[in-house]
């Protein structure tokens, strides 16, 4: 059977649509927000509970992009390592780093609750595990280095004792950490929309914006749906950043990543597979993330550099389905029945990164890591705009780089060797 090309979540939840796209533009407002994914929608919320006039202005239908598509893992961490966090960027911003991430999965917790989202959001856990013997000794150091650095528990579960966590041999033991979450994106983003329309903001589908220009205090921006004015601007696009923010979209690289969704397993299977639903990811370069929802089993990963497209989601679905095999041989015979793609975007130093420039300001650069930070973000955002100290946010504190020599203008042609590259460090390492 070929699987559907439509994105599973979907199917869970009515997403917002075309009814965004009746009401008139306003002519002025006070914050115009650029992306109605978790940043814009967390955004305007946030500032539009603060009295501010706010619209958020999406190019698509609300939600359409990153935060209806992910794997729903709402978890602790960055991206990068901490060690390197460290080396980067000194003990204490590291810690203030990944004290933010610790709030950003309470964020969620407390948005879902405060604003009655049913989208299935618990603390389930999540599971790294090591594809490699190698990585497994390193986990060792990790349980320590979390306790003394960051204050925070990990618990080593050794490659005998993995049974009580996956129900694969894929794998040389892993790490646990109890704190993160998982949700249902699709049904959280569309709860995150209603939650900032019932605030007071309002919210615009099919509204691109094409352009802006600043002229004295105020900006006029220009939509597909016509112009609209604000005092200050927002952008929350992240892998989908375009053209009208071009300085930003030369510090975003665009990355594919790709999921499938099987039909639904038995509750013996699914309890065999994951008996205690964590958000599971592998500790490889190009790595394996997955999780069960509704008995099914939702698998994903990087497979092609390249962002979403029709060849791209075709190639991907036969390419997870044997990824998941190896790791779940018990789902050979188990039917594939959704397979979709979206687009992530990381910065070229991989980390996050918001802030001011010429009036806009911006949060971007999540690298698959955005559910919970999106959130936080968007919230946080949101609070220094109005108290005028974006400067002191622990993200605003180092620069955010464009790609090297200046040789990235928005399209990303490096990706193919950067996949190669991550292919050779997996080889190696
Ligand atoms: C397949 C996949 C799996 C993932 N899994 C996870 C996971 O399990 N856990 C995790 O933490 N993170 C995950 N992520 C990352 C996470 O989904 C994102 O970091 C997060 O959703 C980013 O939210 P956002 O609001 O910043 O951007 P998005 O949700 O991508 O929204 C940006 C929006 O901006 C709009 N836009 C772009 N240009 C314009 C314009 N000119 N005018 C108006 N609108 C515009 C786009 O249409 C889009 O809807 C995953 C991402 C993908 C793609």
């Amino acid at each position: 059977m070929t699987p559907s090309q439509q994105i599973y979540w979907h199917t869970t939840t009515h997403m917002p649509g075309e009814e965004n796209t009746s009401t008139p533009l306003p002519e002025k407002v006070d914050v115009a927000v650029i992306g109605g994914g978790y940043t814009g929608l967390s955004a305007a919320r946030t500032l539009a509970k603060r009295g501010v006039n706010v619209a958020v202005l999406e190019a698509e239908t609300i939600g359409w992009g990153a935060s209806s598509r992910n794997g729903g893992m709402t978890l602790t961490g960055l991206k990068l390592g901490l060690q390197t966090v460290i080396k980067r960027y000194g003990r204490d911003n590291a810690r203030r780093l990944f004290q933010c991430s610790i709030e950003s999965v309470d964020t969620v917790e407390q948005i879902v609750k405060d604003e009655n989202i049913d989208c299935g959001f618990a603390r389930y856990g999540h599971l790294l595990t090591a594809s490699k013997p190698a990585h497994y000794e390193g986990f060792k150091g990790e349980v320590d280095f979390m306790a003394k650095e960051f204050n925070h528990a990990v618990r080593l579960i050794s490659q005998k004792d993995l049974k009580s966590e996956i129900g694969s041999d894929a794998y040389h033991g892993a790490l646990v950490d109890e704190v993160s979450g998982g949700l249902n994106p699709a049904q959280y983003v569309t709860g995150l929309a209603h939650a900032a329309e019932k605030a007071g903001a309002t919210l615009h589908a099919r509204a691109r914006v094409n352009s802006l220009e600043r002229r004295g205090k105020r900006f006029f921006i220009q939509t597909e749906r016509g112009p609209i004015q604000a005092e200050s601007i927002l952008v929350g696009t992240s892998g989908y950043t375009g053209n009208a923010t071009k300085k930003l979209q030369k510090k975003v690289i665009p990355i594919g990543s790709f999921i499938i969704a099987t039909e639904r397993l038995s509750d013996e299977l699914a309890y065999q597979l994951s008996p205690k639903n964590r958000m599971i990811f592998d500790s490889m370069h190009y790595l394996n993330y997955f999780r069960l929802w509704d008995n099914r089993m939702i698998f994903g990963g990087r497979a092609a550099f390249f962002p979403e497209n029709k060849n791209t989601i075709a190639r991907s679905a036969e390419i997870w389905r044997r990824e998941m095999v190896e790791v779940y041989p018990q789902l050979k015979d188990a039917n594939v029945e959704y397979v979709w793609g979206g687009t992530l975007d990381f910065a070229f130093d991989m980390m996050t990164h918001v802030g001011e420039a010429d009036g806009i300001y911006y949060s971007l650069g999540y690298a698959g890591h955005g559910v919970a930070m999106a959130t936080y973000l968007g919230k946080t955002v949101a609070d220094a705009m109005m108290n005028g100290n974006i400067k002191e946010h622990p993200f605003a504190q180092f620069d955010f780089p464009g790609a090297p020599l200046g040789l990235y203008n928005g399209y990303p042609w490096f990706l193919p060797f950067a996949g190669a590259w991550h292919k050779i460090l997996d080889w190696v390492e």
